[in-house]
């Protein structure tokens, strides 16, 4: 049975031959990626909270690890937006909303959504629906589907007829199949079960959402909108989960807490705080610790620092350490002004989580507040060979130079910020700044100038 179980739930699903057929070459899908990149990270629709981020980021590596796909190529973001959805973009990008990592009732049923869309991106669902476009459609496409995708759930925010007319053109092209759903699902489910997730929470999931009466705060899930569901998909799903053996699985800290982060960081603060106090008054939480944790975030956010401490002491006394308390305490720490204790907190914090970028940041804002640009250089030097391609960070050492008055190497750093935000243009006009700068000897020099030598030909190549 066990042997078997993997064999049934890859059963039905079609050979996807040469890829070249799909008519979108890689180039083109990276290009558009990088696109939509870019309106994402210029978005104010989206949570870049780095603690939020790297927890679904986390999650979406295990299970695209799972998927016989390359996990490196995929990026995951978080929409703000109370509505239950996901989507695949081009490029290997999910997006994934606030609303339905809140709205889940278990860490397994996020998994089933998040897996479902790897399928899609794994059966090239969104590269097959694009080579049915003429070539020339791609680009607005690339352009609006983020947006498009953004505000669907809230239709008044998409704007005049013309845009109207547009969105409902990409909505139909970005509207999946019957046969993708299908697809999707099985590969979902293999995923769910290779990645040690309950597989029994998708079609559950999926039955929540058809009955749709547990969501009644006006977040009637769009997810439903573009991914058809029917009964007959939901038994399907079911029969094959059935297939793969029962197992029990404990939410994760990093979930229960990322969600109350959400909850936390979002929406009015005052309201935030007394949310918290009602869950935690009324007891209506299955993980306390965590809802500690989001009244203390919540608690800082609207400057109530006193009570943030006892919040902090009572997870000190009642939970496992984890780096986002570590994280909220030092941040605490620095907020009531206490700049050497902070310090210390965050050292520590660092060295028993060294790669937990929440710390990272925190560290290095607490560097910057403090006039210690050295050590926040050397803090960056070393975090930047775990995360080479992480904008924030160059950014970061933007802020350092400047203050140190480097004027060729905070240019410089800036560029490559930009760069690793796909602006091109951006990052050219940056290293143009750099060349231009006084300071810098000849090596600097020359290296940024072969440097802009190799982002203007970048920004030739006929494919951009
Ligand atoms: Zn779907």
């Amino acid at each position: 049975m066990l042997l078997c179980a993997p064999v049934a739930l890859a059963d039905g699903l079609p050979d996807l031959g040469d890829p070249a057929q799909t008519a979108l070459t890689p180039q083109d899908e990276r290009r558009i990626g990088e696109e939509i990149m870019r309106d994402v990270n210029n978005s104010n629709d989206v949570i870049s909270d780095v603690e939020v981020v790297d927890y679904l980021q986390g999650l979406g590596y295990r299970l695209a690890s799972n998927s016989g796909d390359l996990p490196q190529k995929f990026t995951f973001f978080v929409v703000n937006d109370p509505s239950i959805n996901a989507f695949a973009l081009p490029g290997s990008i999910i997006g994934v909303n606030s609303g339905l990592i809140t709205a889940v009732d278990n860490e397994s049923e996020l998994a089933s959504v998040v897996s479902h869309e790897i399928g899609h991106v794994v059966q090239h669902h969104i590269a097959r629906m694009m080579a049915k476009q003429k070539q020339n459609a791609w680009q607005s496409f690339a352009a609006m589907a983020f947006a498009l995708l953004a505000a669907r759930s809230n239709p008044q925010l998409a704007g005049g007829t013309m845009e109207a007319a547009a969105a409902g053109s990409i909505q139909q092209q970005l509207d999946y199949t019957r046969e993708h759903e299908r697809e999707a699902d099985r590969v979902g489910l293999q995923i769910l079960d290779s990645a040690g997730f309950d597989t029994r929470a998708m079609p559950a999931f999926f039955e929540k959402l058809m009955k749709g009466t547990r969501f009644s705060e006006g977040i009637a899930p769009s997810f439903l909108r573009t991914h058809p569901l029917t009964t007959e998909r939901i038994a399907d799903t079911r029969n094959r989960a059935e297939q793969t053996p029962y197992r029990q699985v404990a939410d994760s800290a990093g979930f229960n807490f990322a969600r109350a982060r959400i909850r936390a960081i979002t929406g009015n603060a005052n309201h935030a705080v007394e949310w918290f106090q009602s869950v935690l008054k009324e007891k209506r939480y299955v993980d306390e610790a965590s809802q500690h944790y989001g009244y203390a975030v919540a608690l800082v956010r609207a400057n109530k620092l006193a009570d943030a401490r006892a919040e902090i002491a009572w997870l000190r006394d009642h939970a496992p350490r984890n780096p986002m308390t570590e994280s909220l305490a030092a941040n605490l720490l620095m907020a009531t002004g206490d700049m050497g204790q902070a310090e210390t907190r965050y050292k520590q914090g660092l060295a028993a989580y060294p790669n937990y970028r929440g710390l990272i940041y925190g560290y290095a804002d607490l560097l910057l507040a403090t006039n210690q640009p050295d050590a926040m250089l050397k803090l960056i030097a070393d975090k930047q060979q775990a995360y080479p391609d992480d904008a924030h960070l160059y950014e970061l050492k933007s802020q350092a130079y400047t203050r140190q008055g480097k004027q060729l190497l905070r240019h410089q750093a800036q560029g490559e910020a930009y760069f690793r935000q796909y602006d091109l243009r951006g990052a050219i006009e940056q290293m143009e700044l750099a060349t231009r700068s006084p300071d810098g000897d000849f090596y600097q020099k020359s290296s940024v100038e072969a440097r802009l030598k190799q982002l203007r030909a970048m920004l030739d190549e006929p494919s951009r």
